[in-house]
């Protein structure tokens, strides 16, 4: 139903004429002054009234949510609909659905409030950014959010004991419906958990599940290596013995997602021991502590299989995956600027004649 633009334009010009600088304003009333004392000033009044009438049309519902939509682009903030939300109630109503087609969560209390007080947010939110812990406190809410459809959760802090309870949780509560899937900081990533999102999300395009965000170089070497040994940052050998063995768990783990184009897989395909042999080979100097990216001994004996076992669990994984474009891997060796900063290396996918081709930059 069209919604009449005056109220809109009315408050917005009282609440928009105030100015942060002091000389526009008074640049502003000096202004105004010499056009009251003027002789055209009945004519301007009369011209203002008619283009303010003129303004006074209705505007259907489709062209404000277009409007509204572009304010909050690119920064998704309040303060860029504030004006409009207080101009009438049916406004408001716009505004709040647009603010929270995207739902932020960072701490269990805003997760709490927000959902109690204002339950339409639960069919308005598109996408949630949340902590997974934030959450868990409301495990019922989540359920309600049957209208999402990419969902960021961080499971910072967690440890891997507590996260996977936390993980298959919330997983089985979000909705089937979901076509991106993030987690990141994550302990441990398993594959029962990748099973469990294999079964439960059939309709995922993109997915990322990522761990070595958490090493910790920020302070010293005693900090990084710890920060290394509190999570699953390379399953080889530990958890998987070869490439073979972990490519083959993570096809049938992943295969019932026919739909997923891009697949983000932050952890590690060199063997668990590179770090472990980094510590205990680089110089402790001043310049304070760096991964193996950085050392020439660790890119001498680990980057070439690295770089091979990158490749070849692309190829097994764009076997199963009919769709795949794109699969990443977190890696201390990727010769690309941009991924090599982030420690990723980016691997695309061609199909051609039934053949699958792989290589580190788009076909
Ligand atoms: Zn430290
Ligand atoms: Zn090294």
């Amino acid at each position: 139903m069209p919604v009449p633009t005056s109220t809109f334009i009315a408050r917005r010009s009282s609440s928009f004429n105030a100015f942060k600088n002091p000389k526009e304003h008074r640049r502003y009333r000096s202004v105004s002054t010499c056009l009251r004392r003027s002789p055209e000033f009945h004519w301007t009044r009369f011209d203002v009234h008619t283009t303010s009438l003129s303004l006074q049309t209705n505007l259907p519902i489709e062209l404000l949510d277009l409007i509204i939509e572009f304010s909050l682009q690119p920064v998704h903030s309040f303060a860029s609909v504030a004006g409009f939300s207080v101009a009438s109630r049916s406004f408001r109503q716009i505004a709040l659905r647009h603010y929270f087609s995207m739902f932020h969560v960072c701490k269990a209390e805003r997760w709490r409030k927000a959902t109690s007080m204002m339950p339409q947010v639960t069919s308005w939110a598109r996408v949630l950014e949340a902590s997974a812990e934030a959450l868990l406190c409301s495990l019922h809410t989540l359920r309600e959010f049957r209208s999402l459809q990419i969902v960021h959760l961080s499971f910072f802090g967690q440890s891997i004991v507590s996260q996977h309870k936390c993980a298959n949780l919330l997983i089985s509560n979000l909705p089937s419906t979901l076509y991106k899937l993030s987690l990141t900081d994550v302990a441990d990533i398993n594959i029962l958990m990748l099973s469990c999102i294999g079964s439960n999300f059939p309709l995922l395009t993109s997915l990322e599940i990522s761990c070595t965000e958490r090493l910790d170089e920020s302070c010293c070497w005693s900090c990084f290596e710890e920060s290394a040994s509190c999570f699953w940052h390379s399953p080889i050998p530990d958890m998987f013995p070869s490439t073979t063995t972990l490519t083959n768990a993570l096809m049938r783990s992943l295969k019932p997602l026919k739909k997923l184009q891009h697949l983000h897989l932050g952890f590690f395909l060199s063997p668990d021991e590179l770090l472990s042999k980094h510590f205990r080979h680089a110089p402790e100097d001043e310049i304070g502590p760096f991964g193996p990216e950085f050392c020439d001994v660790c890119h001498d004996m680990y980057s070439p299989t690295t770089r091979l076992a990158e490749l070849q669990a692309s190829v097994g994984l764009a076997q199963v995956l009919k769709k795949l474009k794109t699969v990443r891997f977190s890696s201390f060796f990727a010769k690309q600027d941009s991924d090599a900063c982030e420690r990723k290396t980016t691997i695309w996918i061609s199909r051609c004649d039934g053949r699958i081709k792989v290589r580190r930059r788009p076909w």
